[in-house]
């Protein structure tokens, strides 16, 4: 969604309009809950690292912007926990933070690199820990909430094969309705290869796990360049009993079926950090929406250097600001988007009068 504007008032004008109407919007939230990773990738657009300095979220902080974001008008009850490498911080705490996400009934994505499925004490550790977890809680429960799924699937679709079929699919791909994803990094340009044999491993694990197949979706993320890779290293895989795949090019999305449990693939550009000029970084803090009905989608992204801003703008510090203000006290919500809006537009000014 690039924007040219012809000026910095439209600039200006365009991002107050978004930020004073996130009702009009898909609103996500991420944590990037440690900048500390166990691999250090070349192209990691954190910048990520073994032994960097360790900045943490606290828990205190995520609970605090859990509560705000409840009451954001948009809010679409999606968590996502990233880094960095979530479990090279302590699983406990990273169970804490997943039990406050999922037991107000949002759904919650974990995102990881899989290295930890080679280190048999971690895994241990990692696997107690998701079949902890209780990811059915609150899905489709109740009317409401089987109104808010079904305003999640396009309407084309909901035309064509109607509420009860697009139910019965749903239990049949998703026989929890899980709330919970395991989001696995799979691909060679930017993580080591090894990555594809991580995932396969994970796919093993969780899918002789009875607990875990039925209550966890497993999905994998690959750069498009990594394609023929994913391929070649994860469906051909000898200990892979792949069933069934379904491919969805307009999501980048393949579906298959490894012994009985479902498993999704997605696949995407890869963005080189350092060709990405900068006036585009600003201007595309908006992203497409979820399913194409609302205006577009806003991602706010909590860093562990204690600061906040929009998807894409992630990249760099542009539009960042810090959460919490001079007397260490955390700022609400409204008051952090006028200082994003603030910060988008005096970068935006610094960069068309350079
Ligand atoms: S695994 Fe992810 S977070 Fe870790 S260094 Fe690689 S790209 Fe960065």
């Amino acid at each position: 969604m690039s924007e040219i504007f012809n000026d910095t008032g439209d600039f200006s004008a365009r991002v107050s309009n978004v930020l004073n109407n996130t009702k009009d919007y898909d609103v996500d939230l991420q944590f990037y809950l440690t900048d500390t990773c166990n691999l250090g990738c070349n192209g990691c657009y954190m910048k990520s690292k073994p032994m960097l300095n360790r900045n943490i979220i606290p828990a205190s902080d995520i609970n605090f912007y859990l509560d705000e974001f409840a009451n954001v008008p948009g809010f679409y009850n999606t968590v996502v926990f990233t880094g960095g490498e979530i479990f090279s911080d302590s699983v406990i705490a990273l169970e804490r933070n997943s039990h406050n996400v999922l037991d107000r009934g949002w759904h919650l994505q974990l995102k990881t690199n899989g290295a930890w499925v080679m280190q048999p004490e971690l895994r241990t550790s990692v696997i107690r820990m998701l079949d902890r977890l209780d990811p059915g809680r609150g899905l489709l429960a109740t009317e409401e909430d089987m109104k808010r799924f079904l305003s999640r699937i396009p309407k084309p679709v909901l035309k064509m094969l109607g509420r009860d079929r697009v139910v019965k699919l749903l239990f049949k791909f998703m026989p929890s309705a899980s709330l919970l994803d395991l989001a696995v990094s799979v691909d060679d340009k930017l993580h080591p290869a090894e990555s594809a044999d991580w995932f396969a491993n994970i796919v093993n694990l969780i899918s002789r796990d009875g607990y875990l197949r039925k209550n966890l979706n497993l999905k994998s993320f690959t750069v498009n360049d990594s394609k023929k890779f994913f391929e070649d290293r994860v469906l051909r895989h000898p200990e892979l009993k792949i069933k069934k795949l379904e491919s969805y090019p307009e999501t980048g999305c393949l579906k298959y079926n490894v012994n009985g449990m479902p498993v999704e693939s997605f696949f995407g550009d890869f963005v080189d950090v350092d060709n990405v000029p900068q006036f585009k970084k600003i201007s595309e803090f908006v992203l497409p929406s979820v399913e194409g009905d609302t205006a577009g989608r806003l991602v706010y992204c909590f860093h562990p250097d204690k600061t906040v801003g929009l998807d894409s703008c992630y990249l760099e510090s542009v539009g960042r600001v810090p959460y919490l203000d001079a007397a260490g006290k955390r700022k609400p919500f409204a008051q952090i988007n006028q200082e994003i809006g603030q910060k988008l537009i005096t970068d935006y000014k610094r960069v068309k009068t350079k």
